[in-house]
């Protein structure tokens, strides 16, 4: 008998050229620390950390696949949609994500606003000392800011109070549509995934009507085991994407090694039964 080839994936982290705190390459040196073999970085809204994230992976000699986490607004609220394998440097899906990140600037300013009316001082300027690409300015710069001074105690708190979608200081985006940023992925040459299911408020029927729609556009994927679901969650997504014919994806959503649940690497596996996203792209 074969010998199994065990793979360990990641496929959903963060680095400084969004809202995590290590540079790609560091991202990349920490996955393989922690015995990735095929890993993908995956920045909300950005691919401009992919080339350092490749060559860095390449030079680790661990499996690199570019990556890119979509931010989508379906039916009112924001969903995020992974794109794998993509050409990085497809004009298509640069130009695009580059629409959608345009008015994160406008927005952060607002939000500033709302937060200095809600007694936070100096939130703009605090969440901007946080920010290391201007083009890509997000809450989770400003939850650093609210953690720091102390007006939360954790990331859980501050998006309860300040930041969530039902928050005084939560201002709504329209980014790109489900069938925009599915459109992107595969003119790219990529594969879809719907991030963290198990994160959205929606309801039954409308989670019905996501997958479904999604997998008409040409969705394949979604996450099951993911630093962004709670463990009872795997088995609960795995479950769909067994109703639904998706293939399986699992990251950690890493973005910092003081603020994720599970590390880079640190994953459980998943149920033997589902097909991985990556079923067809591993070259020996
Ligand atoms: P944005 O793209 O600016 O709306 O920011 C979204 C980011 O905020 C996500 O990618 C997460 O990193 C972070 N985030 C959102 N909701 C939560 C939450 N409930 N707890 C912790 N982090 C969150
Ligand atoms: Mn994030
Ligand atoms: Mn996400
Ligand atoms: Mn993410």
């Amino acid at each position: 008998m074969e010998d199994a080839i065990i793979i360990s994936a990641d496929l959903h982290c963060h680095s400084t050229m969004s809202d995590g705190v290590l540079a790609p390459e560091d991202v990349a040196r920490r996955a393989h620390a922690n015995g990735v073999t095929l890993w993908a970085l995956t920045d909300h809204d950005i691919l401009d950390g992919v080339p350092a994230a490749r060559a860095q992976a390449q030079a680790l000699g661990m499996g690199f696949i570019a990556g890119v986490e979509i931010s989508v607004t379906w039916a009112g609220h924001t969903v995020h949609i992974v794109g794998l394998n993509v050409d990085d440097a497809h004009t298509g899906l640069v130009e695009g994500l580059r629409s959608i990140r345009e008015g994160r600037s406008g927005r952060a300013e607002e939000m500033g606003r709302r937060l200095d009316a809600m007694g936070v001082e100096n939130s703009y300027q605090g969440a901007l000392s946080y920010v290391s690409n201007p083009a890509l300015i997000s809450r989770t710069h400003f939850a650093r800011y609210l953690v720091e001074k102390g007006y939360c105690a954790n990331f859980p708190e501050v998006f309860k109070r300040y930041l969530g979608e039902d928050s005084p200081g939560y201002v709504p985006m329209q980014w790109s549509s489900l069938e925009q940023a599915v459109n992107w992925i595969l003119q790219a040459g990529g594969r879809a995934v719907i991030a963290h299911p198990g994160r959205y408020n929606y309801t039954p029927v409308q989670f019905g009507a996501l997958f479904d729609q999604f997998r008409e556009l040409g969705g394949e994927a979604i996450e099951v085991v993911t630093g962004s679901h709670a463990p009872h969650q795997y088995s609960e997504y795995a479950e769909v994407a067994r109703h639904y014919g998706f293939l399986a994806s699992c990251g950690s959503d890493f973005h910092s090694p003081d603020e994720n649940r599970l590390d880079l690497g640190r994953l459980p596996a998943m149920p033997a039964d589902l097909t991985p996203v990556w079923h067809d792209w591993i070259q020996i």
